[in-house]
């Protein structure tokens, strides 16, 4: 089973699909994780998306398309979890393409719903726990940033919604839940 999880910064991706990948084997393919292991080696490619993603910007689609098939190739058994990946219309026309290739499809499509207000309340306090608990906070968990993701998600990811909408199965679960019912509604949605 492959499937997206959708939402804006702050929904709770991450934070199921981590539990997906516990609970049912599947593999977590997370742009943002692999971009920050980039930045963190000190890659080209790290250094090139270093500024825009502290800034809160979004990198090019071909640099995260490739990211993906590279993933692809290594192939899952319990199939792949999506989480911050595709953020435009352009990679949810790659990852349709590329999981074709491969004989796949998209099983599913979870958006998480959550009001902007707590996104931005989610992140901050993320950002104050990391420093509460000694490690250092992310680049672009900050105010500042926080507000152009938003503006980039709705400017670039939100249209996905509807497209997906249209094209498959998009199911919807309210993010303001405790994580248990997120998980619960998630698995419902799966089912
Ligand atoms: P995330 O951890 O998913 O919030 O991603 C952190 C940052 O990495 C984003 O703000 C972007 O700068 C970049 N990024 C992650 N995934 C993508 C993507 N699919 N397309 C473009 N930029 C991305």
């Amino acid at each position: 089973m492959n499937i997206i999880l959708l939402g804006p910064p702050g929904a709770g991706k991450g934070t199921q699909a981590q539990r997906l990948v516990e609970e049912r084997g599947m593999v977590q393919l997370s742009t943002g994780d692999m971009l920050r292991a980039a930045k963190t080696s000190g890659t080209e490619m790290g250094k090139k998306v270093a500024a825009i993603m502290d800034a809160g910007q979004l990198v090019t689609d071909e640099i995260v398309i490739g990211l993906i098939a590279e993933q692809l190739e290594k192939g899952s058994e319990g199939g792949f979890i999506f989480d911050g990946f595709p953020r435009t219309l352009g990679q949810a026309d790659a990852l349709d393409a590329l999981l074709a290739e491969k004989g796949q499809k998209l099983d599913a499509v979870v958006q998480l719903e959550v009001d902007d207000e707590t996104l931005v309340k989610r992140i901050v306090n993320r950002a104050a726990e990391a420093v509460a608990a000694g490690k250092e906070a992310r680049a672009d968990d900050n105010e500042e940033s926080v507000k152009i993701r938003l503006m980039e998600y709705y400017k670039k990811t939100s249209p996905l919604i509807g497209y997906y909408y249209a094209k498959a199965d998009l199911k919807t679960v309210d993010g303001l839940q405790s994580m248990d019912e997120v998980a619960a509604g998630i698995a419902e949605a799966l089912a």
